[in-house]
């Protein structure tokens, strides 16, 4: 696993925005930003479906809860 650097290029491809769950919040691309002070509902997380999730090896989903994987 490899942290994802937050940069651009990969918030580019963040899926969050189209997530059921995510919070009413500006900020998202929770996997390199870190999780949401808001409270979250778990409705489903797009992460498992994510070119960055596959890409970086990473092996959980709802960072927006759990926070950047180390
Ligand atoms: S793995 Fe999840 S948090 Fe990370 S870029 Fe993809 S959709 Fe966003
Ligand atoms: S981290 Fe997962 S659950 Fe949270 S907003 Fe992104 S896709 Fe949805």
């Amino acid at each position: 696993m490899t942290r994802v650097p937050f940069a651009p290029e990969e918030a580019g491809r963040c899926l969050c925005g189209e997530c059921p769950s995510k919070p009413d919040e500006m900020k998202s691309f929770y996997c390199a930003r870190g999780k949401s002070t808001a409270e979250v509902a778990r409705r489903g997380c797009l992460c498992e479906e994510c070119s960055v999730q596959i890409d970086y090896n990473l092996a959980d989903s709802y960072y927006c809860i759990l926070g950047a994987p180390e």
